[in-house]
């Protein structure tokens, strides 16, 4: 049995004095709570911050602040969330099943861990993310629904959430609280690739806690749309998801946003593709040049080479959905 003990934060500053050492921040508990009773992780003490802030309101300079004990559910069903970033309602609303969505928050799920099956198992598997320096059995296990890119020799887990590939396509930007500060971190900078430190899933420090999500306006944000491919109708996993929106002037497409999920240790921000297609026209053979191009640097594992061209069609599929033109 591990012992830990439990306190309810009633404010930033109290959660930060609470925290101790091998402690962890509880917000609606729906993976770590799941990887406590696994064993996977074993903290000394648990801060439960859903009592913080769950507002969301206009931005300093438009956009929205999203208190980051918000629910997903209430995220998802936000009008402002839904007419002017569609992208994020429809990515949430995707995810899990409603009864997590209803317990799980925003600054929750940008913390949670990966599903690998072998991370999950301690008992009769080898795992970098788990235990440094133990090997993984995905790489030569079955590892469908591993990633294709950005993966290391050390770990080829792929990043579970739906909601932050919506995140990382609008630019979204964590504020934290740090040593007693507000820092602001720009989200693609918050994940990692796993390199040779797959337990390091994000660049925050233990003691960081999230304290909100603030999205930028974007002038054409509205025209954003998610896409989820995944096994069965509902609480399934991405093989592969696609955040995007796109401005087009002129038959021209003047600026877009384009990442995805299911595909990499981080929400994936397909930025090659993005700059291939701006400026450019809009039609489906600009949108199959550019998601070549995205998955040029693609590697399969023994199981998951169809999620390349997934990817690719699901892109495509995407770009011309939000394009309107003729597939
Ligand atoms: Fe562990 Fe990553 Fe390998 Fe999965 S892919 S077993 S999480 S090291």
């Amino acid at each position: 049995m591990n012992l830990f003990t439990y306190a309810r934060a009633t404010s930033a500053a109290d959660a930060a004095s609470k925290f101790q050492p091998a402690a962890k921040f509880l917000g609606g508990g729906t993976n770590l709570v799941d990887l406590m009773r696994e064993t996977i992780e074993r903290p000394t003490a648990l801060v439960d911050v859903t009592g913080l802030s769950s507002a969301i309101a206009e931005g300093p300079q438009g956009g929205l602040l999203i208190g980051a004990a918000a629910r997903n559910t209430k995220v998802a069903e936000d009008t402002l969330v839904r007419t002017r970033y569609p992208a994020l309602s429809r990515a949430i609303v995707s995810g899990a099943s409603a009864q997590i969505r209803n317990m799980a928050t925003v600054g929750g799920n940008l913390l949670q861990r990966t599903r690998c099956t072998y991370f999950y198992d301690d008992e009769g598997s080898s795992c970098n993310k788990r235990q440094p320096g133990q090997g993984c059995d995905a790489i030569d296990g079955f590892n469908r629904n591993h990633a294709v890119l950005g993966a290391s020799s050390s770990c080829v887990a792929v990043h579970p959430s739906d909601m932050c590939v919506a995140l990382a396509a609008f630019d979204a930007v964590v504020h934290i609280q740090r040593d007693g500060q507000e820092l602001k971190i720009p989200f693609g900078d918050v994940h990692r690739l796993p390199g040779d430190r797959p337990d390091l899933d994000t660049t925050l420090h233990p003691a960081d806690l999230i304290v909100a999500v603030e999205l930028p306006p974007l002038s054409f944000s509205a025209r954003s749309t998610y896409r989820k491919v995944r096994d069965r109708a509902s609480y399934a996993f991405a093989l592969v998801s696609v955040a995007a929106a796109l401005d087009i002037k002129d038959g021209k497409i003047a600026d877009v946003r384009l990442a995805l999920g299911g595909v990499a240790h981080k929400p994936w921000r397909a930025s090659k593709a993005e700059a291939m297609l701006r400026g450019g026209p809009a039609t489906e053979d600009a949108f199959r040049a550019a998601a070549a191009a995205e998955l040029a640097d693609a590697e399969p594992l023994s199981h998951n080479g169809f999620k390349i061209e997934l990817a690719r069609r699901a892109i495509v599929a995407v770009l011309v959905e939000l394009a309107g033109v003729e597939a």
